[in-house]
C-alpha cells in the first residue's frame, strides 16, 4: 500500500518538477501562468496534464500544433513515481516518509537543473535546509517507540560538518567546484547525519567516487577535456542516496573485515 501511494504521489509531483526544472532557472514563477505549449502559447488542457497517460495518448505531440513534447517529461514521472514506491518500500509507514520524499524530489530537480544549466539554485537548495528541518523534526518525533532526539542532534551536527568539508575543499582546489555543492552539502550532510555517521561517511565518500569516476570516463571517451566543467551535484546526490541506504551495511560490512 505504501508503495501504491508513493507511486501515484511521485506521478503527480514528478509532473510538478517538469515546471520547477524549465522555469526556476529561467526566474519565472512556478505556480503562474498555468502550463502552455511554447510554440503555440495554447493553454495545456487538464485531459492532457494527466502524468505519462496524457504523452502516450497525445503521442509525444502538443494536441493544437503538433508541436514535438520530449519523452523527458513522461520519463521524470515516471522515475519520480518508481523513487517515491522504493522510499516507501525502504521506509515502510514511518513518520520519516515526508522527509525522505521530499529529498527525491529535490533530488530529481537539482540533478535536471545541474545538468541542464550548471547550477543549484538558491530558490531551491536554501529553503529546503528550512525544510529538511522540519521533516526531520516530524521524523524524530516518532521514530518507532519513542522519540529519537538524538538522530536530531547529530543531523544538524553533520549539517555543518559536511558543509564545512565541502567548504574546505574549494578554498583549496576552487576549480573542482562551486558554492551551490558547499550549500548543497549542508543539506545532505543533514540527512545523511539524521540517518547515522556511517551512512554520512558512505554518503561522503561515495559522491566524490562516482563524480571522479564519471570525470575520468568522460575524459577519456574525450567526451569531455581537461578544463570542461562536469556539473557535480548529480553525483553528490547520487552518492548521498548510496550512503542513506546502503551506508550502515556497508560500514558494518567494512569494520568487520578489518576484524573490529
Ligand atoms: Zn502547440
Amino acid at each position: 500500500m505504501v508503495m501504491l501511494l508513493g507511486a501515484v504521489l511521485g506521478l503527480v509531483i514528478g509532473s510538478f518538477l517538469n515546471v520547477v526544472v524549465w522555469r526556476v532557472p529561467r526566474g519565472e514563477s512556478v505556480a503562474h501562468p498555468p502550463s502552455a505549449c511554447p510554440r503555440c502559447g495554447h493553454r495545456v488542457r487538464a485531459r492532457d496534464n494527466v502524468p505519462v497517460l496524457s504523452w502516450l495518448l497525445l503521442r509525444g505531440r502538443c494536441r493544437d500544433c503538433s508541436a514535438p513534447i520530449g519523452a523527458r517529461y513522461p520519463a521524470v514521472e515516471a522515475g519520480t513515481a518508481v523513487a517515491f514506491a522504493l522510499v516507501g518500500w525502504w521506509l515502510g509507514w514511518s513518520w520519516a516518509l515526508p522527509a525522505f520524499w521530499y529529498l527525491v524530489a529535490v533530488s530529481v530537480a537539482l540533478t535536471l537543473i545541474d545538468l541542464d544549466v550548471r547550477r543549484l539554485p538558491d530558490v531551491i537548495v536554501l529553503p529546503s535546509w528550512v525544510v529538511g528541518v522540519l521533516l526531520l523534526t516530524v521524523a524524530s518525533w516518532d521514530s518507532g517507540q519513542s522519540s529519537d532526539w538524538g538522530a536530531l542532534g547529530r543531523a544538524l551536527i553533520a549539517a555543518v560538518v559536511m558543509g564545512a568539508s565541502y567548504l574546505l575543499i574549494l578554498l583549496v582546489y576552487p576549480a573542482g567546484m562551486g558554492l551551490g555543492d558547499v550549500k548543497l552539502a549542508v543539506l545532505l550532510g543533514l540527512y545523511l547525519g539524521w540517518i547515522g555517521w556511517s551512512a554520512l561517511v558512505v554518503g561522503w565518500f561515495a559522491g566524490f567516487l562516482l563524480g571522479g569516476i564519471v570525470g575520468v570516463v568522460l575524459l577519456l571517451t574525450r567526451r569531455a577535456g581537461r578544463s570542461t566543467q562536469l556539473p557535480f551535484g548529480p553525483w553528490m546526490l547520487a552518492g548521498c542516496w548510496i550512503g542513506l541506504v546502503v551506508g550502515p551495511t556497508v560500514a558494518a560490512g567494512y569494520l568487520e573485515l578489518v576484524g573490529l
